[in-house]
């Protein structure tokens, strides 16, 4: 299943990994099934001493496999085989449940960690699906770091009568706790204000304690970003808040009509509008909703959101 340039990559990546992990499947007599144990038992023959491949795995949905260090019980499940888009996702999680550490914030770790409650989610996703691995590796982050979160992701591929029965009409598709969650991209730290409830409340204190803005704006889209750097260039103190900057360029996959950038992708122009509005000193506050707009008591007064 993995090529000999693939295995060699795989053998430099498993240098990083520092504690031994498994990979336990729970299968039956499908042809995923099939491809799973094949998949797995060639990613443990890679680095034998810190991989290794059970199929003796009692997870009720089938075919499936668990990636968990050894020793603990961590909730990362794939009911695919995450080849395609997906095997990024796949080779991340094994890393981190390796003790390799992701690229994230310290605080979101600790975040993670203390998370009080029982989180079970299932991810919909296609292998040719361009958003799902953000989703995926996002869910395995969580599930990684806390072991009340489990994390599945479910390639609607092998599952067809669920995703009907459900009717899932596009991916990725979040479920969480038997209810639905949200449905697109999403990045870590969306999932977590949204889970965290407590987060949002100590950080709608902090931003309470800020100066206030001569020019505040709602909405971090290319509207709201834009509106941002002209006021902030006129020397305005200027902040952007914003449930999520980018807004639905980061649902996008190609911009072919950005005159003079024959071709783009979302994330991408999201990033370069980020770094365009902060060149300009401008605050971004995402991850908060504004619920309220109140005028200014008197004339010149400041509003508040
Ligand atoms: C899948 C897809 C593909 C697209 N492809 C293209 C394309 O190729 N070319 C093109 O020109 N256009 C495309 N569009 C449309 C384009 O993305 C939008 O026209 C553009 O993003 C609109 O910008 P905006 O800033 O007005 O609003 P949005 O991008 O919608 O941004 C709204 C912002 O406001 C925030 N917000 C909303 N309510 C609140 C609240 N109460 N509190 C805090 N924040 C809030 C959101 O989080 C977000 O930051 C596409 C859209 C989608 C969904």
């Amino acid at each position: 299943m993995l090529d000999s340039n693939t295995q060699a990559q795989l053998a430099a990546y498993f240098e990083r990994i520092s504690q031994p992990i498994e990979l336990i499947a729970s299968l039956d007599d499908s042809e995923g099934a099939q491809q799973i144990r094949e998949l797995i038992t060639e990613i443990a023959a890679i680095a034998p001493a810190k991989i290794s491949a059970r199929f003796d795995g009692s997870f009720e949905r089938r075919p499936s496999f668990q990636i968990t260090r050894v020793g603990h019980n961590m909730g990362v499940h794939f009911a695919a085989v995450p080849m395609g888009h997906e095997f990024t996702s796949l080779v991340l999680a094994l890393l981190w449940a390796g003790g390799h550490p992701p690229k994230v914030e310290p605080e979101v770790i600790a975040q993670i960690k203390a998370l009080d409650g029982d989180f079970a989610f299932e991810t919909y996703m296609s292998l040719t699906c361009h958003n799902c691995p953000d989703v995926v590796q996002a869910m395995n982050l969580l599930a990684v770091f806390n072991p009340r979160i489990r994390a599945v992701a479910i390639d609607g591929g092998l599952f067809q009568d669920e995703v009907e029965a459900k009717q899932i009409m596009a991916v990725p598709s979040v479920v969480l706790n038997g209810a639905s969650f949200g449905n697109g991209r999403m990045e870590v730290g969306e999932i977590l204000a949204k889970i965290d409830t407590g987060a949002a409340k100590r950080e709608a204190a902090k931003l309470n304690e800020r100066a206030p803005y001569e020019v505040l704006i709602i909405g971090g889209g290319p509207a709201g970003a834009a509106a941002a750097v002209y006021a902030a260039r006129k020397g305005i103190r200027t902040g952007i808040v914003a449930e999520r900057f980018g807004g639905q360029t980061m649902d996008t996959l190609g911009i072919e009509n950005f005159i003079s950038v024959l071709e783009t992708e979302g994330p991408k122009f999201a990033a370069a509008l980020e770094a365009h509005v902060r060149h300009y000193g401008v605050d971004i506050i995402t991850l908060q909703r504004v619920a309220k707009l109140e005028p200014a008591a008197v004339p010149g007064g400041y509003a508040t959101v």
